[in-house]
């Protein structure tokens, strides 16, 4: 009996185009996970693989050569590669969100053109520079600057901690062009788009960050040491990008809160698999209440992580303010998978603890989720903020 489909379930088309993605994933990722994370290095080779599947432009209209595909959509396709690698999930999900987010909302037609086709392909990674050394929560305090020089801007600063920092194609850097005024630190940044520039043209990759997590993700500083911008990498209005990077970090949450229940997921499976099969006073321990009530809450809370993001994706789609949304969902799907992951470590016992099993590669990758783009507290602070306002 097949009755009709719930909103919350993917619909035939969708199923279609996850299985393929998934199918790619299991033969391709998952059996090389733990290898990536040990390495520490980007995967060129796969990420190129990956990008033959469209995956570098899901929400970039197919004139420009990508899916076109909606958020909501897009969303189930980064938990399903959450759930094979967590660094390939960061690593798609903040070129689609971040980089080709910005340029889909600011980018003049010009912009589009240019950049669009190269980041939906996958030819150009997309990175995007917001955090700074002395200035990640509190971007408003960037210190990046864009002098006006030679009918463009010089850009001066250092950009940290940037995803896709040292093997992008192109580069989203916020810097401030004009003077805040009193009280209004917010004003005067402004957006600029880039083809990736040769190192020493005022341009080079600073250090590359060894990381706890999402070890094969790429993360390094960017060192700007008056780099010329022709004026149209003016990405957006001048002074004005704050209100876009606001626009962007909510889809960008949207994608977090996906790649986090991929990864709490699959730590569910595994813990879920191993507790049917090890057996402690003559029975699997899955039949122990203490371990099956902790799968029965990890379940739980990961569903209502998905129902949490499908629900921003959708306001998303539907052109609907979704801030809130966006927030509730990155912070409720980042903690429940750190529980889900940290709980699969203690159903494993001993073996959770080893690098033999996944189950610390899942927690590390995790953590992650609840710091980038919004840290736990800033995101206690967005909703708190908003609940008030409604009052
Ligand atoms: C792997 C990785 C990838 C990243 N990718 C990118 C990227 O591609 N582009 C980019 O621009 N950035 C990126 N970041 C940066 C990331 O967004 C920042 O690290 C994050 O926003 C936190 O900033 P911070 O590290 O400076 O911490 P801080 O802002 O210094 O925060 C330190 C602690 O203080 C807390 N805190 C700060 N302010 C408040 C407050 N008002 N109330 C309560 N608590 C507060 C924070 O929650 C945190 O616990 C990445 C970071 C990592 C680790």
């Amino acid at each position: 009996m097949g009755g009709s489909s719930l909103w919350f379930e993917p619909s035939q088309d969708e199923r279609a185009l996850i299985g393929a993605v998934e199918a790619f994933l299991k033969d391709r990722a998952i059996p090389t996970a733990d290898e990536r994370d040990r390495a520490g290095v980007f995967p060129h080779r796969l990420v190129g693989e990956l990008a033959e599947l469209g995956v570098f432009g899901l929400m970039v209209p197919e004139a420009y050569g990508g899916l076109g595909l909606s958020a909501v959509t897009a969303m189930r396709i980064l938990e399903a590669i959450g759930y094979a690698d967590g660094a390939l999930g960061l690593t798609v999900a903040s070129h689609n969100s971040l980089a080709t987010g910005h340029v889909l909302l600011a980018g003049n037609p010009a912009q589009k053109e240019r950049f669009l086709p190269k980041l939906a392909s996958g030819e150009w990674l997309g990175a995007w520079g917001l955090t700074e050394p002395q200035a990640g929560s509190d971007a408003a305090a960037l210190r990046t600057r864009a002098e006006p020089a030679d009918g463009g801007f010089r850009l001066f600063g250092t950009k940290q901690f940037i995803t896709q920092g040292s093997v992008a194609g192109a580069y989203v850097v916020m810097a401030r062009t004009d003077p805040a005024p009193e009280g209004k630190r917010h004003l005067g940044i402004s957006a600029f788009v880039f083809e990736r520039p040769p190192e020493g043209s005022g341009f080079s990759v600073g250090r590359k960050e060894e990381k706890l997590g999402l070890r094969a993700s790429d993360t390094a500083q960017l060192v700007f040491d008056g780099l010329l911008l022709p004026q149209d990498a003016l990405l957006g209005e001048r002074g004005k990008a704050f209100y876009d990077v606001l626009r962007v970090l909510d889809g960008g949450r949207v994608g977090i809160a996906a790649i986090s229940v991929g990864i709490g997921r699959a730590a569910l499976d595994l813990a879920a698999r191993y507790a049917g099969e090890r057996t402690a006073f003559g029975r699997p321990i899955a039949a122990f209440e203490g371990v099956a009530f902790k799968l029965a809450d990890m379940a739980t809370e990961l569903e209502a992580a998905r129902l949490l993001y499908l629900r921003a994706a959708a306001l998303k789609d539907a052109g609907r303010p979704y801030t809130l949304a966006a927030a509730q969902a990155k912070l409720f799907a980042s903690e429940a998978a750190v529980r889900a992951a940290d709980a699969a470590i203690q159903i494993l016992g001993g073996y959770g603890y080893t690098l033999d099993y996944p189950a610390q590669r899942y927690w590390r990758d995790a953590r992650l989720m609840e710091i980038g783009e919004g840290t736990s507290e800033i995101l206690r602070l967005v909703i708190s903020k908003k609940l008030l306002e409604s009052l």
